[in-house]
């Protein structure tokens, strides 16, 4: 667990000063996805895993104890997101980064927008932590464990179901069922670091046209922005910047 927060933390500084001195663009990000799917993953298991912290957290609650490990991993995580937005999801998280390698597989996506992603990731992750409450079941099947590399039926199974989802949509689990997504991005929603248009910016929609997310647009809080790059390398003027946010 330790060697895992430090790896996420590593990238996650590494990747903040190559956006914030604009030298991050698409090919940057997959770069930190292979990294982080080896060290993050492969390697070191698939830590941090904020879903087994979710459950162990909620778990413990309702057994009346304290559980303090999974409560600080996810304070720690969370704080992170209150300063950086979604740069742990973006580059320094395992399961984030399988699915961002399998997304470049295939430009077209489907857009999900239309069908409330935020509202039925926000339902699952009630849906958990009930569940949580009421059994430990759902940690067998949490895509988090397939770099266990024991090969549990179901943790593996759904480990490829969310890979072979994120062809045709971005990012399927951390969208629709990460219940430290749904965390996630209510903190980064006022974050103190993010991803904004400069106000040279001429608005000709080249970087709403590549994002997956319809993230860049005037009056958006960017809370849905997993810093691909893609927006970065369609910006011909340079007019997207990482830095302090304006409030
Ligand atoms: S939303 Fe969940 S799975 Fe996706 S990158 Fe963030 S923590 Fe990882
Ligand atoms: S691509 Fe650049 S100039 Fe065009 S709308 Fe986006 S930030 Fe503005
Ligand atoms: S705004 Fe969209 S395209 Fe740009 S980095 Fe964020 S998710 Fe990627």
């Amino acid at each position: 667990m330790f060697l895992g927060l430090a790896y996420a933390l590593i990238i996650m500084a590494i990747m903040a000063v190559l956006l914030a001195k604009g030298r991050m663009g698409r090919k940057g990000a997959i770069a930190a996805a292979v990294l982080t799917v080896m060290i993050g993953g492969l390697l070191l298991g698939g830590v941090p895993d904020p879903v087994t912290q979710f459950h162990q957290a909620v778990r413990g609650l309702s057994l009346g104890q304290v559980p303090v490990q999974p409560l600080l991993g996810l304070a720690l995580l969370t704080a992170l997101a209150l300063a950086t937005g979604r740069l742990f999801c973006g580059h320094a998280c395992p399961l984030g980064a399988a699915q961002e390698l399998m997304s470049h597989a295939t430009k077209r996506k489907v857009n999900i927008d239309r069908y409330h992603p935020r509202l039925i990731r926000a339902a699952f992750t009630v849906m958990l932590a009930v569940m949580a409450v009421a059994t430990p079941v759902f940690l067998s099947v949490n895509p988090f464990r397939f770099y266990d590399l024991r090969f549990v039926l179901g943790a593996s199974t759904m480990f490829l179901i969310v890979l072979a989802a994120s062809v045709l949509v971005y990012r399927p689990w951390c969208r629709l069922l990460c219940p430290f997504g749904a965390i996630s991005e209510l903190a980064s929603r006022r974050s103190a670091l993010g991803l904004h248009r400069r106000a040279d910016c001429t608005d000709c929609g080249r970087c709403v046209r590549v994002c997956p997310t319809s993230q860049p647009v005037p009056g958006s809080s960017m809370s849905e922005c997993y810093l691909c790059g893609r927006c970065l390398d369609a910006c011909r003027k340079d007019c997207l910047v990482f830095g302090q946010r304006g409030r």
